[in-house]
């Protein structure tokens, strides 16, 4: 008998499942509904044609439904709403948004990809501005011609996560005075505070006026009211408040939800019905580091579970990993990855795991080459098995390779053993010869095994403040540019004349630039008798990204004569 097949959302999750269906079963009659005016355009393209990188809006539309008629027999009815789904009688009601009309289609097969929801807080005034999400190609028409008809200035970005730093970035390479407005004390939560600082910074020194600890509270005409009581001029207001399963359908028709209220979904990526699979931004998965169900809205895992269930419902059966959650983006001149756990994913879930971490700043590619930019890797390991939990990069250069390399090995569980084996290309222009992630290997085993003891850079500020002893390993000429106040400068060239210097009753804490000098003299000392040496992890560099921002928004006196980001 022939299978008829219905999904529910025509985009990244949707639409793959529908081309894998057709792959699997030449003879299934597939029909994807499709409430939007597109199906399968490039959600994770949009705000690159904020600035116009994406040309037009066109290309952001992939396919259309007369290629996917024509090439795959797929029925794609776009502007067709799912309203209802009647279990009994195996059928979905569909109401067609271009004439009104309601008609049934039966099933014996239903895929749901309807994706997610941007939750709106409740904002006083919200309905009388031009307010806008960036979800699908239609919502980047508009923001266009909002932009371009009523001739705005200045755009408020409400949300700091992805999807709001990205549609920021392009509004200002655009040229509109872009202000971004963060609840939390950071953006982008998926990185750890002291990783996010860099990013933070670059959208400071790219223009963007950035709040943080804020909310909207109102929108008035021609300004953004926040909760200090500060006004912001708002011509038009992008809404980036997140990303919440869409699980309205489900909920009618009667289908198990989480918690969250994501659809439920068991290891097969089936609902609590039989017949129906749901994918994408409306499931929870299982991270396989965490051990928890939460949600995962990236295009990745929504591409996979399409095949994964297409396979599912025809008898192929693939065993589900779980998810560690790996992701990247860019921010002006700086990228950023991230995969595995972070600090920020262990606090917020309370996870039992105790863990410690390496943070290394090495060049992306040999030093001497043109381009070549420092790289800061940070890697989480397990105590005391070594165990790596997760890691994040941030940098100028190929950042997203290096967690892409991690990432990799997530699933099979890698010590840092395994990072400072890792047998990596290498070539001047591509990288160095021992690269970042075996650099956080090595570093990673020196802690682990007790040889070197560190403190990381959120630690320096108590520190300083409490009047602890620091030397300073680089030259006079760099210590001059900027050092810990209070600092003592020991060059690691004159250190082994100059020991005696070195205090044996208290802790002493080295740093240099990027913490290799710093870590070549706390092995001198170590090896020479000292037993109270202590590494500052990340050095001046680190220092200075971690405590610019802070200083500024706050005002409080630095911790340093002058920051050193070089
Ligand atoms: C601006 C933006 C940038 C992004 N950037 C990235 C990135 O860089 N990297 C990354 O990994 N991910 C990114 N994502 C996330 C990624 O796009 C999503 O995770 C992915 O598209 C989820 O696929 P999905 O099929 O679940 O939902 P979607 O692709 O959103 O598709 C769901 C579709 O279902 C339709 N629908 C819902 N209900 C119904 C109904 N009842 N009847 C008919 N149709 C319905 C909706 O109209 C929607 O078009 C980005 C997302 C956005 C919005």
């Amino acid at each position: 008998m022939l299978k008829k097949v219905l999904i529910v959302g025509g985009v990244a999750g949707g639409m793959s499942a529908a081309a894998r269906i057709r792959r699997l079963d030449e003879q299934a009659e597939i029909i994807v509904f499709e409430r939007g005016e597109h199906v399968s355009f490039s959600n994770c393209s949009l705000p690159y044609h904020l600035s116009g990188v994406v040309a037009t809006s066109e290309e952001l539309v992939l396919t259309t439904p007369e290629s996917l008629k024509s090439h795959y027999n797929i029925d794609a009815r776009v502007r067709h709403e799912v309203i209802d789904i009647d279990r009994a009688k195996s059928e979905v009601e569909v109401k067609n948004l271009n004439t009104g009309e309601v008609y049934r289609e039966a099933y014996d097969k239903l895929v749901l990809s309807p994706g997610a929801k941007v939750p709106v807080p409740p904002i006083k005034g919200l309905d009388e501005v031009s307010c806008f999400t960036v979800r699908n190609v239609t919502d980047v028409r508009r923001i266009q011609e909002c932009l371009s008809e009523t001739e705005a200035v200045n755009v408020v970005v409400i949300g700091g996560g992805f999807i709001g730093i990205e549609a920021a970035e392009n509004l200002k390479m655009a040229g509109y005075e872009v202000y971004l407005v963060e609840m939390l004390p950071q953006v982008l939560m998926t990185f750890d505070f002291d990783m996010v600082q860099i990013l933070q910074k670059e959208l400071i020194d790219q223009g963007v006026k950035l709040y943080l600890n804020q909310a909207v509270n109102a929108l008035e005409e021609g300004h953004a009211v926040l909760s200090s009581g500060e006004k912001l001029p708002s011509d038009i207001v992008i809404m980036a408040t997140g990303a919440k399963a869409d699980s309205a359908l489900a909920e009618k028709a009667g289908l198990e939800l989480t918690e969250r209220k994501a659809i439920k979904v068991d290891q097969n990526f089936l609902t609590s019905d039989p017949d129906i699979y749901a994918i994408g931004d409306a499931v929870e998965v299982f991270y396989a580091l965490s051990r928890q169900t939460a949600p995962l809205p990236l295009a990745g895992p929504a591409l996979k579970q399409a095949r994964f269930a297409a396979d599912h419902m025809y008898g192929k059966y693939t065993m589900n990993t779980g998810y560690i959650g790996s992701s990247c983006l860019k921010v002006f001149d700086y990228n950023g990855a991230v995969t595995g756990l972070t600090e920020n994913i262990i606090k917020r879930n309370n996870l039992q795991v105790p863990y410690d971490y390496v943070y290394v700043i090495p060049s992306d590619i040999v030093s001497i080459m043109p381009g070549a930019e420092n790289q800061y890797l940070k890697v989480i390991f397990e105590i005391p098995t070594g165990k790596i939990l997760g890691a994040q990069c941030i940098g100028r250069g190929d950042v997203v390779k290096r967690c892409d390399v991690i990432a990799g090995m997530l699933k099979f569980g890698p010590t840092l053993e395994d990072l400072k084996d890792l047998e990596l290309c290498y070539a001047p222009p591509f990288s160095i010869g021992r690269d970042s992630v075996n650099f956080a290997g090595y570093v990673g085993l020196n802690i682990l095994h007790g040889v070197i003891k560190q403190v990381h850079v959120s630690e320096v500020r108590g520190l300083v403040e409490s009047g602890a002893y620091f030397v300073d390993s680089r030259s006079k000429g760099e210590y001059d540019c900027g050092h810990i106040k209070g600092a003592v400068n020991i060059p690691l060239y004159e250190l082994r004349q100059r020991m005696d210097e070195i205090p044996r009753d208290q802790p002493v804490y080295l740093y240099c630039r990027s913490s290799t000098r710093s870590y070549n003299a706390v092995c001198a000392l170590q090896n020479s008798g000292w037993d109270n040496v202590i590494l500052v992890s990340g050095s001046m560099l680190g220092i200075s990204w971690y405590e610019w921002f802070e200083d500024q928004r706050t005002g409080r006196d630095p911790i340093v004569t002058e920051y050193n980001f070089n």
